[in-house]
């Protein structure tokens, strides 16, 4: 299933698409969060509960919000998890590569949810350094803790593109990364959940982006370091994940910073986010 959480005619709620139609799924569920609270491991149930639902509004006539508009806590995000992408992040610092023993991690803050089309603010008073990041990111479907590698894909409720849009001036500056990956609005993601039936090989998915139509980043899922099992296995070490938990699970190299020289986003940019089974997501760069 596609799930969306969609705006028509000032309503927002939420959806299936189906075909070129969204079918509002508002009769079972307020919203995104409480509808992933209805997964209990099998889609069987959910799919039974959604998919008698009838009617449909035409794609084209809904604007498409971030999936989970309002997380209710930060999305979780790992840091340096493809070795080319930590390789280019030590080279453009002069320092000799060293690949994560353990996950990195860090958190972007909920008011950085963007939409998948949505206008991404840039004030270049605040940074000048705003860089793109393509990622999968990965929707946590049941309340879990310690939670096993061998185990660990039963807690995923489905998959969404993410651009893990970054101030590296403030991610150097404050030290711990949490400011400048979390200005508002540098969180875009969508189009839609792929619920995880359907997207049943995630380590296999090709992850691209593109700046004013040129490609930047072009690499795969296979690529990573720590794949979606242990990362969910690490997180929920001690710590308890929550349906609705948003993780972002790195990006592959290619980004701004990283290359010779250095670029930047500037106003009026596009960057397009793409992983292959799921979709695009298409964002300008507008004066804040
Ligand atoms: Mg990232």
């Amino acid at each position: 299933m596609k799930l969306v959480t969609f705006n028509h005619s000032g309503n927002v709620n939420v959806g299936l698409v189906r075909g070129d139609q969204v079918i509002n799924l508002s009769a079972v569920a307020q919203n995104m969060t409480s509808l992933i609270e209805m997964y209990s491991g099998s889609f069987e149930q959910l799919r039974d509960q959604i998919e008698p639902i009838s009617g449909g509004i035409p794609l084209e006539n809904v604007e498409l919000l971030a999936p989970i508009p309002g997380p209710r806590r930060n999305v979780m995000c790992l840091g340096l998890n493809y070795a080319e992408h930590a390789e280019e992040h030590y080279s453009a610092s002069g320092r000799q590569t060293e690949l994560p023993e353990y996950p990195i991690v860090f958190t972007k803050a909920p008011t950085s949810i963007n939409g998948p089309y949505d206008d991404i603010p840039y004030d270049p008073t605040v940074t000048q350094e705003l860089d793109w990041e393509v990622e999968l990111a990965v929707i946590i479907g049941r309340k879990g803790k310690n939670i096993a590698v061998e185990e660990a894909m039963e807690y995923v409720f489905g998959y969404s593109v993410l651009n893990d849009v970054s101030a590296r001036d403030l991610q150097r500056r404050h030290k711990q990364f949490f400011k400048g990956k979390s200005l508002d609005g540098t969180c875009p993601m969508g189009p839609w959940i792929v619920t995880a039936d359907e997207l049943t090989e995630p380590h296999n998915l090709r992850v691209t982006s593109r700046v004013n139509g040129i490609v930047k980043q072009d690499s795969n899922t296979a690529m990573m370091i720590f794949d979606v099992p242990s990362i969910i296995h690490h997180l929920s070490c001690g710590m308890t994940l929550l349906p609705g938990d948003i993780i972002a699970t790195g990006t592959p190299s290619g980004v701004g910073f990283a290359r010779q020289p250095p670029e930047f986003l500037q106003i009026g940019d596009i960057v397009e986010c793409e992983v292959e089974g799921i979709g695009i997501i298409r964002n300008k760069v507008t004066s804040a």
